[in-house]
Formats: C-alpha cells, structure tokens, sequence
C-alpha cells in the first residue's frame, strides 16, 4: 500500500539543517569538545521544591486519572494571581484564564477555532514556527510581517498590505523575541491594539520569555495596552520560566470568548495537563520571584560573556534585551547555513541558522545563552582563533 501524507504536510517550510544536524551528529560521534549552543531549552535543572511538589502530588492515586479541561480551579486561580502580581491586571479564573500543555499547544492550535481555509494568519518573521504551521494545517495563507533591524526587530503595521488584511484573522506576535531577543514598549502594543480593532482581527501576544530579560529591562504584557481584554489572548509558559519544558504547562489569558474557542478545540483534542503536574506548577507560580531573579542572574552573566567577548574580538553584536538568545550578524562572505556550518567545522560550535526561523532571519545565526560563562569564554576563544 502507499502511504502519502496529506496536502497540508507537503506546504510545511523545508526542513533546512540537514546538511547541519549531519555535521553536528558526526563531531560528537568523533568526540570533539562540541559547544552546544543551538536548542533553546534551559540547561539548569528544574528548582527542586517544584520537583518535590510533583513526587508528593503523583503519590496521590487522584491525580492518576483523567484531568479536567479546564484544569484545576487551584490552578487558575494561582495561575491569575501571578498575572495580577506580575502586570496589575485581575484576570477571571473562570473565562479569563485557560490551562495548556505548554503554550506551543494553544498557539498552534488557535487557528482551528477561528480560521477558516482562505482566511489569513499574520505572523512575525523570523520567528516560532507553529506561527506557520498552524496557519498551515487550516488551510489559511500565512503572511509574514518581517522583524527588522531597523524598526528595533517589531513589525511595521503600516506596511501590511491591503490584501493581506481582507482576510486576516489573526496576529502573531511575541515579545521578548525569540530570536531576535528584541522587548517592545507599551506603545508598541497599544498600536496593535488599534490595529486589530481597526480591522477585526485576533492578536495572539506569546509572552513565553515574559520572565526572561536583562536587568533593568521592563517587560509588559500586552493587557497593559488592552485592559479591557477586547482584542486577543496572551500566552504564557512555565517552560523558560521554570525551566520545565519537558513538563509541558502553560496558559492562555485574556478574552474570553478567544479562550473559549480556544477550549473548546482543545477539549476535542487533548484531556488537560497531568494534574500532578498542576499542582506542581500551583508551587511553581506561588514562588515565581525568587526563581526569576536567580535564573535572570546566571542569563545576564552569560549574555554578558558572549557579547562581550564577541565584541572586543571585532564581531559587533548587540546585546538582547530579552529571551536568552544572542541573534548574530553573519561575518561577510556568510549566509546564514554556511556561517553555522563553519562555525561547527572550524570552532565546534552549534548555532542555529537564522533562515531556520523564516526567510527574514537570513543573514544571522542564532546563539542561546544555554552553557556557563567558562564554555561562552571559551567559544569566544576559538571563534578568535577560527575566524579572526
Ligand atoms: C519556547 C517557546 C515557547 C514555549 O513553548 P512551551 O510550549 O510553553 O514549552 C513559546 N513561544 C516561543 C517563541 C518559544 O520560544
């Protein structure tokens, strides 16, 4: 029999690293002292009062059994409470607030309640590639709103063209960036704002990173633009935060007849978060202020090490403001594969490709902040060596 995957796979963005992930697998497999720095997942291991929280709860034989949708009212509730601490804004635990697994799951996902095939999904590039793919897999045409340098890395509304909007349903947006590690102001949301207001359309604000910025750097939500929650939801995550992202929780916040499409997909789709693990992100969000400022500590050690150091060799960089990604200029003579790829033959460094992330990430290569100062000093060294 033959087997042939359905239309909407075949539209997915070519998988471009290849050539990379090859070269990768053979310098580990050789041994060589290989410096990881292309996955964006937290190295430091998960607070150990959490992971106490979840061996306490999974002994509990009530959390074995299939969780509620709309998770635990404990959850939603400590859940709007550190959104209120954190931004000042009270969100409704019953119709504000929605339970995810991660919030790769409800970004993915929003299009199904609210997208129909024809209609538009507007996404910033470079950026999160379920932006596309769930524009994709319901048949919406993906426009991409490019992040520049010029414009400080946030899309220019004006320049969205006309057509592209007849049809647009929803906005993708995310600030801190990955990758750029670029923040907005509230002005910039406040702009959004008005922009979906003038034209009907869903603002999905993914605020994964929202806990994840250099010292000094405010970051807002976008509610703080859009406080009586007219315009869109917000994403939030344990994962980057908590370094849980194998754990899989996360949220959505704000309209609630958004989130109730949102849910209502999902309850077809999914049984809610393992609730032992609900309770232990319950301790998580309760304890919030002191991880964030640890976690913040050791990234701005880091961002400090690599760009820096890049810095004082002749490769100018800027330091990010958020997210715990470096986002690089290639050296002249580079795209974007061929720099990663050199980096790797010449230094044994993996970074990621900024072409990985959409055609307007050509021209940088990626770099997160996922080892310690001593392995960053140390890239700097041989990036000295290899290419200066
Ligand atoms: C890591 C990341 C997320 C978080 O995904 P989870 O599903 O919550 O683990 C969301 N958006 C962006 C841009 C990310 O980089």
């Amino acid at each position: 029999m033959k087997i042939e995957q359905a239309e909407r796979l075949k539209q997915l963005p070519p998988y471009l690293f290849q050539e990379i992930d090859k070269a990768k697998n053979k310098a580990i497999q050789e041994g060589r002292p290989v410096i990881s720095l292309g996955v964006g997942d937290p190295d430091t291991p998960t607070p150990d009062f959490i992971v106490k929280k979840l061996q306490e709860a999974v002994l509990d034989p009530s959390t074995h059994r299939y969780a509620l949708d709309q998770g635990l009212k404990a959850l939603r509730v400590a859940m709007a409470n550190w959104y209120e601490r954190r931004f000042g804004i009270a969100m409704d635990p019953e119709t504000e607030i929605l339970p995810l697994m991660g919030s790769k799951d409800g970004v993915a996902h929003i299009p199904l309640a609210f997208v129909n095939p024809g209609d538009t999904v507007l996404a910033s590039n470079p950026g999160y590639p379920p932006y596309i793919s769930g524009g994709i897999f319901v048949g919406a045409k993906v426009h991409m709103m490019p992040l520049l340098k010029k414009n400080g890395f946030l899309p220019d509304l004006s320049k969205i063209k006309a057509v592209a909007l007849k049809r647009a349903r929803l906005m993708h947006i995310n600030y801190p960036n990955n990758p750029t590690g670029a923040v907005c102001d509230l002005k910039f949301y406040e702009d959004v704002r008005d922009f979906a207001q003038k034209h009907n359309i869903i603002v999905c604000s993914d605020a994964a990173y929202s806990e994840v910025a250099s010292e000094g750097t405010r970051v807002y939500s976008y509610f703080e633009a859009d406080r009586k929650k007219e315009t869109g939801i917000e994403f939030h995550s344990l994962s980057k935060t908590f370094n849980m992202t194998g754990w899989r929780i996360g949220m959505a916040v704000g309209n609630k007849d958004v989130l109730a499409g949102l849910a209502k997909v999902k309850s077809n789709i999914d049984s809610g978060i393992f609730t032992a693990v609900q309770y232990a992100g319950i301790e998580a969000l309760n304890r919030a202020d002191e991880v964030k400022s640890r976690m913040n500590a050791i990234y701005n050690a880091r961002r400090d090490a690599i760009c820096d150091g890049l810095n004082r060799i002749g490769w100018k960089v800027e330091k990010p403001k958020g997210a715990f990604y470096v986002w690089i200029p290639v050296l002249k003579g580079y795209d974007s594969i061929s720099m990663a790829k050199a980096m790797l033959e010449r230094a044994d460094i993996v970074v990621t490709p900024g072409s990985g992330f959409g055609k307007y990430g050509e021209g940088y290569i990626r770099m997160a902040l996922t080892v310690d100062v001593p392995k960053f000093d140390e890239a700097v060294a041989r990036i000295k060596k290899a290419f200066f």
